[in-house]
């Protein structure tokens, strides 16, 4: 693929589960009350005393073999700038079979509009010359790297070659854009 490759690492020794980031993109995006675009899954691993847990911040993959963009018969999800997977709201005839082929859960339907929706990667906000995402910005312990894994010199480019990582998922063949720094 020529031009960017757009991605999201989140580092999942310093994130602490505040959901500042899931408050920050509802902010943003507007998102309506009992939908979300982000969210905190909790998981406790080890055995009492050696117990560890883990907060992960997560949202649209924007995988790069995307079902919910084959399964949609209108056109609407689609491929978008950078490899991004977005939603034409135009198009959307809310007949969901999107929200069933994503295998994470990461779509809802927008109870004013009756179409779906999800997580941008904050395009809107690229367009206009800024160089975060919402949750990036507002993220307290600065846990959320967004940016282009086609440049090597870029921060998320440099962290996944420095660290071990992880996707949602692996063996579902959806190749996802959104990383789990370990
Ligand atoms: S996470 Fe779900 S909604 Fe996002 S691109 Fe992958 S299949 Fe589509
Ligand atoms: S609900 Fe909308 S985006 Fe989803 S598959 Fe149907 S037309 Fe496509």
């Amino acid at each position: 693929m020529k031009g960017p490759r757009y991605a999201l690492a989140v580092d999942t020794r310093t994130c602490v589960g505040c959901a500042a980031c899931v408050i920050g993109c509802k902010e943003e995006n507007a998102v309506p009350l009992g939908t979300t675009r982000d969210w905190i899954v909790t998981e406790t691993s080890g055995v009492y005393p050696a117990l560890a847990t883990q907060f992960r911040s997560e949202r649209c993959n924007h995988c790069a073999d995307a079902p919910c963009v084959r399964a949609c018969p209108t056109g609407s999800s689609h491929y978008g700038p950078g490899g991004t997977v977005q939603v034409n709201p135009a198009k959307c005839s809310g007949c969901k079979a999107c929200i069933t082929a994503c295998p994470y859960g990461a779509r809802y339907v927008d109870p004013r509009t009756h179409t779906v929706d999800k997580c941008s990667f904050c395009l809107h906000r690229l367009a206009s010359g800024k160089r975060t995402t919402s949750c990036q910005e507002i993220c307290p312990t600065a846990s959320i790297l967004f940016g282009d894994l086609s440049d090597p010199e870029s921060e998320i480019s440099r962290a996944l070659a420095r660290r071990t990582w992880t996707v949602l998922l692996p063996d579902a063949g959806t190749e996802p854009q959104h990383y789990f720094l370990k």
